[in-house]
């Protein structure tokens, strides 16, 4: 049994806790970041089933921190398609259109989090326990005791949860959690496909859900999400693979031609939440322990590393200041202002849900007639081109960039 002191304790290392430890790690604060897991080094020729779309302005923040050159596998893509099943509705857009050259990546979640630790070995300030758990926490005024499940103990400043949904530091410091099931699973599995995806990610609205098809970076191969209810999930899981292909094919307007399974098909049950607080003294929520939504827009870790931007921005202002790091006063401004962020984004998703679930013939109509010109429905426009670039984002880093030398140019 070991006795540990850290200012900073970050509970999860997976790609929000990781990033946040290094932008920590990078400004002086000796930080203690602690994963019950330790990812597996090796890749197979098949992509893993989890995958990310990765906005620009999150690929700024892994550039900065040194972690985006070690990610060896990137699918680029340069145009969107998202249409409607057996409507006219449509929406096209390109990189060209906002005058950029790609709108984002696809990058197997591993890789990003490997990258990240692959940097924090060259951080002196962070040190990486791995495997290490988090089972227990006492709260008291100057500082917090944390039980690992080796049987060491930590004293603590302060405590991030970065440690996912069902995160336990969220549990362990009472931060109610409000919930609402989608009423979908998402299907995850990686695909060969006839025709090449052409570094063009699609999406197609059927009345049980989103179905996705995102490019990786070879030409043939997609990553899929298809969401839907749990009875067509069941049915689905029960097919073989070559049944489980052509009803996909078919559910995909066949836009790909031919499909062939790569890899299992990975179930996930989609739960919309969020903690009432993100914050309070000496603990702060980072990632999909603060929120969760639904992927159908692909905005969860790009939000996640939104949250680790704006928390190391607030930690290293209250260092510079010679403030307490678990004060509530340092921790309230991120607290307030990525909840209400995450709040915007679990709106539009319920929103964009609600649109397209609905077989109302009405809203139907409606939705043939909004969606046929480009452009025209707001809320597609912000959620598929400004948030999938991550434009708020890349400004934040700019601001931290010129206050704290904590990314390279
Ligand atoms: C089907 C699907 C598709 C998605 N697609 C996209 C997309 O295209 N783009 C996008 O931006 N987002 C997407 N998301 C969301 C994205 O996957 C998550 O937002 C992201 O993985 C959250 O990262 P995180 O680091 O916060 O949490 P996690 O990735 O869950 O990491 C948590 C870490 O904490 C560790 N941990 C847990 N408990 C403890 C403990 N007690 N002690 C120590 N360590 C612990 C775990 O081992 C893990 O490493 C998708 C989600 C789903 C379900």
């Amino acid at each position: 049994m070991a006795f540990l002191e850290s200012q900073v304790t970050v509970v999860g290392g997976g790609m929000v806790g990781a990033a946040l430890a290094l932008m920590l790690g990078r400004g002086g604060v000796k930080v203690l970041l602690l994963d019950g897991q330790v990812p597996a080094a090796a890749f197979g020729d098949v992509a893993d089933t989890r995958v990310s779309a990765i906005s620009e302005g999150s690929r700024q923040i892994l550039a900065g921190l040194k972690a985006w050159p070690h990610i060896q596998r990137k699918g680029p893509y340069q145009a969107m398609s998202v249409w409607e099943k057996d409507c006219f509705g449509k929406l096209d857009f390109s990189a060209e259109d906002v005058k950029a050259e790609v709108l984002g990546h696809i990058v197997e979640n591993r890789q990003i989090q490997l990258a990240l630790w692959q940097e924090l070995g060259q951080c002196p300030a962070v040190t990486l326990k791995a495997p290490a758990k988090l089972t227990g926490l006492e709260q008291g005024q100057e500082r917090l005791m944390l039980t690992l499940d080796n049987g060491d103990l930590v004293a603590t400043g302060l405590l991030v949860g970065a440690d996912g949904a069902n995160s336990l530091v969220r549990t362990l410091a009472d931060l109610p959690l409000i919930f609402h099931d989608y009423g979908h699973h998402a299907l995850v599995a990686t695909v060969a496909t006839e025709l090449p995806h052409e570094g063009c990610a699609r999406q197609v609205f059927r009345p049980q859900g989103p179905l996705a098809f995102l490019p990786l970076w070879q030409p043939n191969q997609c990553s899929i999400v298809w969401s839907t209810v749990p009875s067509e999930a069941d049915a689905l899981m029960a097919l073989a693979p070559e049944a489980f292909s052509q009803r996909l094919r078919l559910a995909f307007d066949n836009r790909l031609g031919a499909l062939t399974l790569l890899s299992d098909v990975q179930r996930l049950p989609l739960t919309a939440r969020y903690a009432r607080d993100f914050v309070k003294p000496r603990i702060a929520l980072v990632g999909d322990a603060a929120h969760s939504i639904h992927p159908l827009a692909g905005q969860g870790v790009n939000l996640g590393l939104a949250d680790a931007l704006a928390l190391a921005e607030q930690l290293l202002d209250a260092l510079g200041a010679d403030k307490d790091l678990g004060d509530l006063k340092v921790l309230a401004p991120y607290g307030r202002a990525r909840k209400a962020q995450a709040l915007k984004m679990l709106a539009a998703m319920g929103s964009l849900k609600t649109l397209f679930g609905n077989g109302n013939p009405l809203i139907k109509l409606m939705r043939n007639a909004g969606l046929a010109g480009v452009g025209s429905v707001p809320v597609m426009k912000r959620l598929f081109i400004e948030e999938a670039r991550g434009v708020a984002v890349q400004e934040q880093l700019v601001k931290v960039r010129d206050k704290h030398q904590i990314f390279s140019p």
